[in-house]
């Protein structure tokens, strides 16, 4: 078995029992496989062991591996930060875009997502432990910002995105995604249709991510080894 696969069911035990500790039911915990910075062929190792959904940070990486990619069915995720250069390339080639914070990017991706695919999904990202240096919509603003993503025709609002400032403390991690799911059912409230989808946890807060109720765990480092 290849080290891709070997980690891969190591991840999908620690899920399983974090699942069972945390009283989750398994198959609502999704495994987002991280790839960048990995080659194709790694991804091709992912995907023989049982991934389909593929994550990427940076467009232009993204692109040419997708292109030695395409006799795999699988589905694309854009999780890096979009500025109005990219965003028709991440309309066309994407089903997911998980970093979007500003209503200026998502009006581009509707207008420009192509009318035979079906509609973009977007998870809003949000800046939950309020770091300066952090990309994310503000809590205090990201009610106001799903309401007008609602109304945008080709992308489907799906859920909220978090990537908290790292801690080793799991009580601490617990609490920015304590607040993340929090966030979402008070945003909830205010939308036509209520948004499912938790976008949280990475190699190194996955288990406090699962008990929190992670829909989309991203995961890099613990499937792929170091970049
Ligand atoms: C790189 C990255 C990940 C994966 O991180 P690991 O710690 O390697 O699991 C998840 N989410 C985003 C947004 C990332 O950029």
């Amino acid at each position: 078995m290849s080290t891709i696969a070997e980690n891969i069911n190591q991840l999908r035990d620690k899920i399983r029992l974090a699942a069972a500790k945390f009283q989750r039911d398994n198959t609502s915990i999704n495994l987002l496989a991280v790839s960048k910075t990995h080659t194709a062929a790694a991804i091709e190792q992912a995907y023989a062991a049982g991934l389909v959904n593929m994550g990427e940070n940076y467009l232009q990486e993204a692109l040419e591996k997708q292109a030695q990619l395409t006799h795999l069915p699988l589905v694309w995720h854009f999780l890096g930060a979009i500025q109005s250069n990219k965003s028709k390339e991440v309309a066309e080639n994407f089903s997911w875009a998980h970093a979007v914070d500003r209503l200026k990017i998502a009006e581009r991706l509707s207008r420009q997502r192509p009318p035979e695919l079906p509609p973009l999904n977007i998870c809003l990202q949000v800046n939950i432990s309020a770091e300066a240096s952090k990309s994310g919509c503000s809590p205090s603003e990201i009610t106001q910002l799903a309401q007008q993503v609602e109304q945008l025709a080709n992308l489907r609002l799906r859920g909220l995105m978090v990537i908290p400032q790292p801690s080793d403390d799991f009580a601490q991690q617990r609490a920015w995604f304590h607040q993340t799911k929090e966030l979402l059912t008070q945003i909830n409230q205010h939308l036509t249709t209520p948004m499912d989808t938790l976008s949280m946890g990475m190699t190194g807060d996955m288990e406090a991510a699962i008990a929190e109720g992670t829909t989309w765990l991203r995961i890099g480092t613990a499937i792929f080894g170091s970049r």
